[in-house]
Order: C-alpha cells, then structure tokens, then sequence
C-alpha cells in the first residue's frame, strides 16, 4: 500500500498496552489488525483487575470500546498465535504488514521450585486471578481452598486474592507468606484497605515480636515496623466476612506437605534472617524448619513470558536489542531480538508486560504502549511507500489462513452482541458484573446473534 505514507500495524495482544500502541497508530491514520487470544479485549483489565473496581474497569472498557469502533481498526478476537495455535509468529510475519507489534502479556508463571507443587490445593496466582475474573478456561474450573490458605507473596496480586478469599470464599484464615519482614511488603497501601478490616491485628503483633531480634540486627525497630504496617489499616472496607487475614514474615516455603490423597496439609518453611545489601536487604535462610499447617497454597510470585510462542527468549523473558540506539524513547528496548544472528527481528517489536513481566499497572502498560508506537512510527517512516501490502491483502490473506485452520475469530459484530447479551444480565449499578465463562457458549451466542 503505503498511500501517503500509511501503513499496515498488526497488534497481537489486545490489553492495556496492545490497544495503546493501536490507539496512537490508529489516530496516526494507520490501519491497525489486532489478533486477541481471547475473544473479548483488555487483557488483565478484563480478566485481571478485581470484578468490585467496577470505575476502573469500566473507564478502561469505554476507551476500548471507541477505539475498536475506528473504521480503520479491524479486530479478531480468539486468535491465538503461537506454535499450533491459530497462526505462527512466521505467518504473522508474513502477512505483509509493515511492523507486528507483541503485546501479548506475560502468560507463564513463575515458580520457585519447591517440592510437592502438582498436589491437590497447590495453584499459581494467574490461574486463580483468571478463575475469579471468569477467564474461559478458568471461570467454571472449580478451584477448592479448604479453611486455611497460605499465599506465598507481597504485593498486590497476593493482596487481591486474599480479597478475593475474604469476599467470595470466606474462608476461615488467609496467611501471607513473606520471604522477608514487614519493611520490605511490596503492595500499595491503598490496596491493603480492601482487606484490612479482616485482619488479625493481635496475631500479627505477635508474628512482628517473633522476629524482632532478626529485625534489630539490620537496624529495624520491631515497635516502628509494626507501627508502620497497621498504621495503614485505616480507612478499611467494610467488613464481609468473618475472615481472619495474618502474616508469616522471614519465611520460605521449602516443602508442600501432603496426606495420602497427594492433598496439602502444610508447608515445610524455612526460617530466614536479614542481611543488608546496599540500601536494601537480601533474606538469607537460617536451615531452621518448621511444619505450618494450611489446606491450600497460592505463589503469588510474579509472572513471566509464555517462551512456547515462537519469539525468541532468555530466562523467563522475549530478547530484545541490547545495543541501545540513544532515541528518546530507545528503539533497541521494543525490538525483538535475535541472539543466535546477532539481529533484530525486522520489523517486530515488543510492548508492555510482553517486553517486561509483571512490571506495574494499567498505566505503566499504556505508557509503554504509547512509547513502543512512537518507536514503530520511527521504523514504518524509514520503509518506502509501496513496499508493503495494503490493508485488503493483508486481510484477505489472514481470512484464507483463519478459515483454513477452521479458526473462529470474533469482529466486532461479534462482540457487540456479546455485549448487549452480557449487559442484559448486569445488575442496575453494575458493570461487567455478569460474564460468560466458556467460549463455546459466547461463540454459539454470536453465531445466534448473526443470523
Ligand atoms: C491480579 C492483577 C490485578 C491487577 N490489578 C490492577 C489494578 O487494580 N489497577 C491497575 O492499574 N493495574 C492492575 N493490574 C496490572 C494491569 O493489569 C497490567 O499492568 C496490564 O494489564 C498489562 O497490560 P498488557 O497489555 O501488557 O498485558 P495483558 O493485560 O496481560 O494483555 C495481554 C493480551 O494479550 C492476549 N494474548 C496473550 N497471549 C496471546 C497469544 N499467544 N496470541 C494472541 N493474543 C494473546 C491476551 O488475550 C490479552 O488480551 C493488575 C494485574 C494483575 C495480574
């Protein structure tokens, strides 16, 4: 094509950084594809951010919403790309548009290799968060908690899901484990106060005098960190549920314990101490153990790259260019990168969780968006007019490919009937409170819907 210098941007990966990089290049004049695994749009914004921020998530879903509707934005959803998937990273490549952006997430789970992780009650943070945001796939898998839960982790993903324990389980106990001591929690406080009017107060002063002499020896006041982290119990949701939240601190799980049906009974845990390292503090263990008794374990442990994609990867993440290229923002850290040639990947690129796993919010993916868009308007402007397809080739190549493949992707049709079915269900205040959990029933939906 490239009629006055317009060009074709395949996105793959329709969250919060995806439909950045689409919006910017969209109003740039572009013609954007966006191939999404799953059929709707927003990524963790749909499927990740908790169901009660019902502001947030309806703010983000009305953006996405205007942004989709573009006449020069053409949607697929329930495309999957990757090896055996709907289309290969290579067919991507040679559809024939100018640059193919991946902002896909990141799909694989961290682990932190202990013994014991396949028994029953054993589950990675990602799993449950997409059960409880009904993730097809995940929404009608039953995931069974018992009365105790262990969430090994400190920030806002373990804070959600003791939420989500509290709210919706009520569970008996909820218990966070943490590596190292109060000081070093990761979570906003702001997030704690969906959780804090459940917490064991008394048993968490307890838990911080258990380790104060390790505390004291790296100059942390046992009275002041404890000061510091129930001082943001304030301003508390309303209590739900007659839940009791704590935490374990200078804890490692070493072991899941399991009874004879391979169910959890408990962690092995190791002690640690502190040591300091530079401004901060490393967790050092103490070969200390002790049995703790819980019936369930969530890692809540961060998140990284799905490697089974296709691009290239190196220790839970997609390689990108090394050699800065000094551009505000730099192009090298957005291109994808191939280390057995020494090249980059021509014309693909990379952009929020995608390029870094579990880094920061919705605002942080849009930021990256919009920076790896201005870095594609810098490379597309480098191509001659004329030396890519236009917009009907491409698409008339991805229908043969999709239709070869017998593959069901969804248009924007599609998903405004599944809206306007979804919203039929939703209470009067209430957004996206109802949602279907499987694909086949949205499909059959649409199909409906269509005829
Ligand atoms: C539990 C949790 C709670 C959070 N809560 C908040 C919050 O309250 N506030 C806030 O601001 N931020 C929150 N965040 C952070 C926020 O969700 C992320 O910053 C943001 O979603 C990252 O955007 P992304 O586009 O990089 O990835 P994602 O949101 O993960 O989007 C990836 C997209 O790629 C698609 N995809 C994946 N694999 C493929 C494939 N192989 N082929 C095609 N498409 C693919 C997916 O369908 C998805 O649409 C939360 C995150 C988590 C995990």
């Amino acid at each position: 094509m490239s009629t006055q210098g317009k060009h074709v941007i395949i996105v793959v990966g329709a969250g919060p950084a995806g439909m950045a990089v689409a919006s910017s290049l969209s109003k740039a004049g572009h013609e954007i594809i966006i191939l999404n695994r799953d059929i709707k749009f927003g990524g963790l914004a749909e499927y990740g951010i908790f169901p009660t921020k019902l502001k947030l998530r309806g703010g983000l879903k009305k953006q996405y919403w205007e942004l989709i509707e573009r006449p020069n934005v053409h949607y697929f959803g329930n495309v999957s790309i990757g090896k055996g998937k709907d289309l290969t990273v290579e067919e991507v490549q040679n559809l024939g548009a100018s640059a193919v952006v991946f902002s896909i997430g990141a799909q694989g789970t961290k682990a932190i290799g202990v013994e014991g992780g396949s028994a029953k009650g054993v589950f990675h943070a990602k799993d449950v968060v997409y059960h409880f945001n009904r993730l097809p796939g995940f929404g009608d898998r039953p995931f069974e908690m018992g009365k105790h839960v262990a969430i090994i982790g400190a920030g806002d993903v373990m804070v959600d899901i003791a939420h989500w324990l509290i709210r919706y389980k009520k569970v008996e106990r909820v218990t966070a484990i943490v590596r190292r001591g109060p000081a070093e929690r990761k979570y906003n406080p702001k997030e704690i106060r969906a959780v804090c009017a459940n917490m064991d107060v008394d048993g968490i002063a307890k838990e911080v005098a258990r380790i104060k002499d390790r505390l004291a020896a790296v100059g942390q006041n046992a009275d002041e960190v404890l000061k510091g982290l129930t001082d943001e119990f304030t301003k508390c949701e309303p209590k739900v549920s007659e839940t009791k939240m704590g935490f374990k601190f200078l804890a490692s799980p070493k072991r899941i314990l399991v009874d004879g049906n391979n169910r959890v009974r408990g962690l092995e845990m190791e002690d640690n101490k502190l040591d300091p390292k530079g401004e901060d503090t490393v967790a050092v263990g103490l070969e200390q153990y002790y049995e703790f008794p819980c019936d369930a374990v969530i890692f809540a442990v961060g998140d990284k790259v799905d490697e089974s994609v296709g691009l290239p990867y190196k220790s839970g993440m997609f390689v990108t260019n090394p050699n800065k290229t000094g551009n505000d923002p730099d192009d090298a850290l957005f291109q994808a990168y191939d280390e057995d040639t020494g090249k980059t990947v021509d014309g693909v690129f990379l952009a929020g969780w995608a390029r870094k796993a579990s880094e920061g919010l919705v605002g942080i993916a849009k930021r990256d968006g919009d920076w790896c868009a201005e870095v594609v308007s810098r490379y597309i402007s480098t191509k001659a007019p004329g030396s890519h397809s236009d917009v009907k080739t491409v698409l008339d190549k991805l229908a043969s490919i999709l239709t070869a493949r017998k593959s069901h992707p969804i248009d924007l049709e599609g998903l405004r009937i599944l809206e306007s079915s979804e919203k039929s269900h939703w209470g009067e205040d209430c957004i996206g409170e109802f949602k279907y959990t499987t694909n086949q029933e949205m499909l059959e939906l649409i199909e409906r819907g269509k005829t």
